[in-house]
């Protein structure tokens, strides 16, 4: 049987162009820190790789710092240890938005009680009332907001959010780690001061991703990883080579793909809804009325359990993944969802379906085959004792 993927939010298949990255970078020996010239070949390779990234967000290479990932990058930013030239003074108080992801919420090197969580409307977009409010209990606050959520696709508003924080006095971590090579994403434009991202989000190879920098005025002092000094000292460790040349491929690749492949996924991701909406009246599509990622579809029907609907698809070939974060074995409900106001038996039925740049409508034909097929049985089985 054919398999179809919908779970590029997950993780996205490798771009041929990164594949071919990667398989060239392992055949260089050198060390990218060494003099000779197998460093230097190394070093060329991390540097192309650099100035690709900076290319995606449209900043200076020089303020991109490569990471073990999103997870990483997130790490590193959320420090009271963030100097710029008017403030010198750790940062006090930490805000995160109730929907980030768990590598966020984690509150990086704040304390529990330094940390505090901002509140989303029931659209899934932050509260920017309550955010100026909350700022104010504070006198150097760091802030993070994620620029798109990987449950739901709703897209912040995060040139208004950086207005405010820096009316506030505030520094803006965001986590775009969803938004590359679906939205434009301009680290300038979006006036974050720091930007995570992540290469296997966007068909580069898992385990690499960057923290990057809007301005050179902006000084993390306590980096996480202390050593040989590579990554000017802000993250010891000789470079991930193979991973950060895959990751420079699929960034360039992605800039290239915004002029067509995002409206592209609109259309696919919008038929799907359609599809959906005719074949079960009943269907919720969450954050449905928000500006989201052209690639995500969020659903519940009332009665359904995710892991029964992830199930029942897996066995007609076909990869969607449960809104609610899985951790240990356990589904839990979906922090995301809860932030919502969304009642906590609809969440429990939360499905993803994400498209990607190799979706195509034979694809969309699966699915929704597929889940006319097992609604019915879930209308007859576990939504009818359900009722
Ligand atoms: N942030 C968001 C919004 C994500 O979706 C993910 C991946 O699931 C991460 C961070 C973590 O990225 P990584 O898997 O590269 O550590």
């Amino acid at each position: 049987m054919d398999r179809v993927y919908f779970d590029w939010n997950a993780t996205a298949p490798l771009r041929p162009q990164a594949s071919a990255a990667v398989t060239a970078a392992l055949g260089i020996p050198g060390n990218p820190s060494s003099v000779h010239g197998e460093g230097r070949a190394a070093r060329r390779v991390v540097e192309a790789a650099r100035e690709q990234v900076a290319g995606l967000v449209g900043a200076d290479p020089a303020l991109v710092t490569f990471t073990s990932g999103g997870t990483e990058a997130n790490m590193l930013a959320l420090t009271p240890m963030v100097e710029t030239p008017g403030e010198k003074q750790p940062r006090d108080r930490l805000f995160v938005s109730a929907i980030e992801h768990p590598s966020v919420r984690a509150g990086g090197r704040f304390s529990a009680a330094a940390t505090d969580e901002l509140p989303v409307l029931p659209s899934g977009v932050v509260d920017l009332a309550r955010l100026a409010a909350k700022l104010k209990t504070s006198k150097r606050p760091l802030v993070s907001i994620m620029l798109a959520n990987n449950e739901t696709g709703v897209v912040q508003p995060i040139s208004e959010v950086a207005q405010i924080v820096h009316e506030a006095g505030g520094i803006l971590h965001v986590d775009a780690v969803q938004g590359p090579g679906r939205i434009a994403v301009n680290i300038g434009v979006l006036g974050a001061d720091l930007v995570s991202l992540s290469a296997h989000k966007i068909g580069g190879p898992k385990g690499v991703g960057a923290l990057v920098r809007r301005s050179a005025d902006l000084h993390l002092t306590d980096p996480m990883l202390k050593g040989g000094g590579q990554e000017r000292g802000l993250r010891a460790g000789t470079e991930n080579v193979a991973g950060i040349a895959g990751f420079g491929a699929a960034a360039k690749a992605a800039a290239a793909g915004l002029a067509d492949e995002p409206a592209r996924m609109r259309r696919l991701r919008d038929l799907v809804e359609s599809r959906l909406k005719a074949a079960s009246p009943d269907i919720v599509i969450f954050g449905e009325g928000a500006e989201r990622l052209p690639n995500t579809t969020l659903f519940a029907v009332p009665g359904a359990k995710a892991e029964t609907v992830v199930i029942a698809f897996d066995l007609e070939g076909v990869a969607v993944s449960s809104g609610a974060a899985c951790s240990s074995g356990k589904v839990q409900p979906s922090h995301v969802l809860a932030a919502m106001g969304v009642d906590s038996a609809l969440a429990a039925g939360a499905v993803r379906i994400s498209l990607g740049w190799t979706t195509s409508e034979a694809d969309i034909e699966s699915l929704i085959g597929a889940w006319i097929k097992l609604s019915e049985s879930l209308g007859k089985g576990q939504r009818g004792l359900a009722a």
